[in-house]
């Protein structure tokens, strides 16, 4: 049965530094790209980018610009290709909104986290899938802030390695999760 639309969103606020403070992190260029790769490899609908700082935004819409339509569009094409599912929100209310409005239904926002443990298996987030359109949330510096985990806010389970490091990239993370959500399975 195909799936339903996905989302993903790449949050720099709210989220947490190193002393547990909740901060705005930058926008790291290859972020962009790596998730944007990923995004279309696994031929998801939309990738939001969510900062409230309007230099962010700025700095956003010059790389899309030059990869979609500048030098870029040309040099790599396929680059192009990844990055036009790139939306630039100001908040993670925002990219819901213009997500549930472009799914034209409710959407389900999934949370995510390196500790997570207790976070709905990937067999279980494989049919919500199957039964709603999804927004997986990545966090960036040291994960999403607390202020996110509302009552009823639905949480991915942590991608673990089976030992006790456990420091993914968000980009590695974000190739990870979907995946095991959305690749093929061979069982
Ligand atoms: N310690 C932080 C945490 O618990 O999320 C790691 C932050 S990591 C640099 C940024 C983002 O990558 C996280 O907010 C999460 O979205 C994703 N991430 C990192 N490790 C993960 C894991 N093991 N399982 C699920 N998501 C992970």
């Amino acid at each position: 049965m195909r799936r339903r639309p996905v989302s993903v969103a790449l949050v720099h606020h709210p989220v947490l530094d190193k002393r547990g403070d909740v901060v705005t992190t930058a926008v790291t260029n290859l972020d962009v790209h790596d998730i944007a790769r990923t995004a279309r490899t696994y031929e998801l609908d939309r990738f939001y980018v969510v900062t409230p700082v309007v230099e962010q935004q700025r700095l956003v819409a010059r790389l899309l610009q030059h990869w979609r339509e500048g030098f870029g569009a040309s040099y790599n094409p396929d680059r192009g290709e990844a990055l036009r599912l790139v939306e630039t929100v100001p908040t993670l209310e925002a990219a819901r909104f213009h997500w549930q409005r472009s799914a034209g239904e409710e959407v389900q926002l999934l949370l995510t986290g390196a500790g997570l443990a207790d976070g709905m298996p990937f067999p279980t987030a494989r049919r919500l899938l199957r039964e709603t359109p999804v927004m997986l949330v990545l966090g960036t510096g040291w994960g999403l802030a607390p202020e996110l985990f509302t009552p009823g806010m639905k949480v991915l389970a942590a991608v673990a390695g089976g030992g006790d490091y456990n420091h993914l990239s968000v980009r590695a993370a974000a190739a990870i999760i979907l995946d095991r959500l959305l690749g093929n399975r061979e069982e």
